[in-house]
């Protein structure tokens, strides 16, 4: 089987070509070729051919394509559908923001957790996607868009800690000099909240922002909509939320997709508030985006501003998420659903 060369830490690959009898510097020099993005052996130019042979024999490097690519009108975000070496697709958004451009990945081709409000959720799970396709995605852009990205939020397709391993290698290979150079404390890791993976991650010590989907404030409303609650019911998250942010000092972000007569009412945001008031937090709102499918709509900006209210009177920061590329569906899992729909992979 092939070694995907781009998965390896560069002290790895050292190993890999010292065990052929090449000195250490050798692996610098092909992963320097790495980092400029290469998609062949051949276009190393400054490595021996013997060497390059030996690569070709023995490892592949991986790719995401551009299957589809959509700029929105209004704020020129991207959004792209990448295609991967066996043919799954993925979707990431590059946004531009005041201090510079941030990218969503996709972590999985898929996702396993069923919620009920999202489009990657309702379109199943094909597979996990390996660090250096989480990689390749960020690569792909900054090179097609002649850019450099400073933010990575990892919010994209999928659930980072249901691929906690490849998701935790491809951190540490990101934020490494050899690679991209993304500190860990430009990134965001999004999850719905696997509750034992969070204090695994904890325990990492990784300066990395964690953002829980919470969506709901009590265990009736939740379940509903996120089957994982079932599991990890909302106490055990908050807990693992708290510890997360003890161990780490990172403050922990919450995201409430706002849906209306769902989750919405002045009640829900008093319980939301009680249930935040015992850590440093800062609430996402964000007006739902409604998936086919679904009876789900947004909540009206009246609802939105009256929720944001009562949470900030209760001292708990919220700020309603603008949403970017309104126009281009840049939720993720929309693009893709629409892809199989006219008979892609
Ligand atoms: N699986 C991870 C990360 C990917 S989902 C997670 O659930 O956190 C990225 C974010 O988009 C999550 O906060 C998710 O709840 C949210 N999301 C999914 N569908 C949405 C929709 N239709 N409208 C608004 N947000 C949505
Ligand atoms: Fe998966 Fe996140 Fe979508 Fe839930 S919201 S189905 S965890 S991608």
């Amino acid at each position: 089987m092939l070694k995907d060369i781009k998965s390896l830490y560069l002290s790895e690959l050292e190993k890999l070509l010292a065990d052929e009898g090449y000195p250490k510097f050798r692996a610098g020099q092909v992963s320097l070729w790495l980092k400029k993005g290469v998609t062949s052996f051949d276009e190393m130019g400054n490595i021996p051919k013997d060497l390059r042979g030996y690569l070709k024999r023995s490892c592949y490097i991986s790719v995401a394509n551009i299957e589809k690519k959509l700029i929105s009108m209004y704020d020129g975000t991207v959004k792209y559908l990448f295609r991967l070496s066996d043919g799954e697709c993925v979707e990431s958004v590059v946004m531009k923001y005041i201090h510079g451009y941030s990218i969503c990945v996709s972590t999985q081709a898929g996702c396993k957790m069923g919620c009920s409000f999202c489009a990657t959720g309702r379109g199943g799970f094909a597979r996990n996607l390996t660090p250096s396709e989480i990689l390749s995605q960020i690569e792909t852009a900054q090179k097609d868009l002649n850019i450099r990205i400073s933010n990575v939020v990892l919010m994209g397709m999928g659930e980072p800690l249901d691929n906690f391993d490849n998701v935790v290698r491809f951190l540490k290979i990101v934020s490494s000099e050899e690679s991209l150079n993304i500190g860990l404390r430009h990134i965001t890791l999004s999850t719905c909240g696997i509750v034992p993976k969070i204090y695994e991650l904890a325990d990492l010590k990784m300066p990395v922002t964690l953002s829980v989907s919470l969506h709901a404030p009590d265990n009736e409303t939740r379940s509903k909509t996120m089957p994982i609650n079932r599991k990890y019911p909302v106490e055990q998250l908050i807990k693992a939320c708290i510890y997360y942010f003890n161990t780490t000092k990172r403050r922990v972000s919450f995201e409430y997709a706002m849906i209306e007569d769902v989750n919405d009412s002045a009640e829900n945001a008093k319980a939301l508030a009680n249930l935040l008031s015992v850590m440093p937090c800062h609430v996402n709102l964000i007006p739902v985006n409604s998936v086919k499918g679904t009876l789900y709509r947004k909540s009206s900006v009246k609802r939105q501003k009256a929720f944001v209210e009562i949470l900030e009177k209760r001292g708990i920061t919220a700020t309603v998420r603008r949403t970017l590329g309104s126009d281009i569906n840049a939720s993720c899992g929309q693009l893709r659903g629409k892809h199989k729909e006219e008979g892609g992979k």
